[in-house]
Parts: structure tokens; sequence; C-alpha cells
């Protein structure tokens, strides 16, 4: 089933995550320090790991940056601070999502929820051809048309978002939840800002194509016409 990993040195915070996780279903498998998240990560089968910054032995960035040696597993980092965010949405990190301190386990049980909903395989879709578009968050990384893209994370995201569905008509509200997550000070035309700057790279690569549509009043769509 959905296993989920759980690295926290502080034994209040890691009950409490605990037990809302597995209330919610999640089998769950708890340590200590970050030497034996590793060891624990390698034995088991481990959906996601969920994952606090500021552990004894190991910082949890180089805990992360190891297991991506080796893994694609989602993580979702615990952060103390602030000021440690803009380290972990690096890509070249390879965090999926962070919550910080102090925060509610219903909140990290939903963004757990979410991001195994979008790392699950999309076994039911076509194979795009290989000439489009391919978008793998995980990877950090779209190519179009064969050629990679060059993407902020939020513009990865926002694809990724509108790629998820294509054809599918997403508001500037549904796509605000889905990609900035974290923000607390943006509005929807942020959203808008994003489309826009993602279409400019889009149409550097393929000038005579406008996949983003956009739908007055409704949203956004990606058309991936052959
Ligand atoms: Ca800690």
């Amino acid at each position: 089933m959905s296993r989920i990993m759980l690295v926290e040195d502080e034994e209040a915070i890691a009950q409490t995550l605990l037990y809302a996780l597995e209330t919610e279903g999640f089998t769950t498998t708890w340590v200590r320090l970050g030497h034996e998240a590793l060891a624990s990560f390698a034995a088991q089968d481990i959906r996601l790991m969920i994952l606090d910054v500021g552990l004894p032995d190991i910082n949890g960035f180089e805990l992360c940056r190891e297991i991506r040696r080796h893994s694609e597993v989602p993580i979702l980092f615990l952060t103390a601070r602030h000021g440690e965010i803009d380290r972990v949405l690096g890509l070249e990190l390879g965090g999926d999502d962070y919550v910080t301190k102090p925060f509610s386990p219903r909140e990290v049980v939903a963004r757990v929820r979410r991001i195994l909903k979008r790392s699950e395989p999309k076994a039911q879709q076509e194979p795009l051809p290989a000439s489009s578009l391919e978008v793998s968050v995980a990877h950090g990384r779209a190519v179009y048309h064969g050629v990679q893209l060059r993407l902020t994370r939020y513009e990865l995201l926002l694809l990724s978002v509108l790629h998820s569905q294509p054809g599918r008509i997403f508001s500037r509200g549904v796509l605000m939840d889905a990609v900035w997550t974290d923000a607390l000070d943006t509005d929807e035309r942020t959203v808008d800002t994003h489309i826009k700057t993602l279409r400019a790279k889009l149409r550097e690569i393929k000038p005579e194509l406008d996949p983003i549509q956009t739908h007055r009043g409704l949203g956004y769509s990606l058309q991936l016409g052959s």
C-alpha cells in the first residue's frame, strides 16, 4: 500500500503526525535519524518520505540529496524556519513540497495526499508523441518537441498541471491551489504572469504553435494537437 516514512527526531511531533497519517489509512515507518532513514529506506518500499530539515546527525537537505542519488521518491520537507524555504524550493534539491513548523497534522496529511496524487503513474493516458511535450516534475524537466524547456519551478509545476489533463480548462483558482501551495501573498494575476512567460518559452521553440489556450472568464487549457 502507501507506506510513508517519517524522519523526525522530535517524538511529540512524530507521534502527532503518525497518528494523523495512520488515522487516514496510511502505513508508516518512523525513524529519528538520517542514517537510520537511509538504511530503512533501502530495505522497504516507501511511497513518500516526510523529512525534517533539522535532524541531529545529517542535515535534511543532505539526506534528500543522498536519497535522490538512487530514488525519485516524493519528499515533503518539514522546516522550522521560513528562511529555509527558498532552499527547499530549489529544484536541484529535489524536494516536492514543504510545510513550516508549527503545522497542523491535517495540513500535512492533505499535502501527502496531493503529492501522492500528483506522482501517480498515469496509466490511462495515451502516450504523447515524442515530438510533442513531456513533463516530469520529479526530474525537474519538460521537453517540448524534443527541446528541453528552461523553466522556473512554478512554470514547470503550472505546465505539469495543465499537461496532466490536456484539453481540460483549469480555472485560475484551481491552478493557484495546485501550484502555489505555499504562497501567502499571491493572487490570480500570478497565474497570468506565469502563463505569459511559459507561452513565450514555448514559442521560442515552436513560434507557429500556441498550445496554451485562454478561455475568457474560465481559465486555461493545454491543447496538444497532432
Ligand atoms: Ca528536528
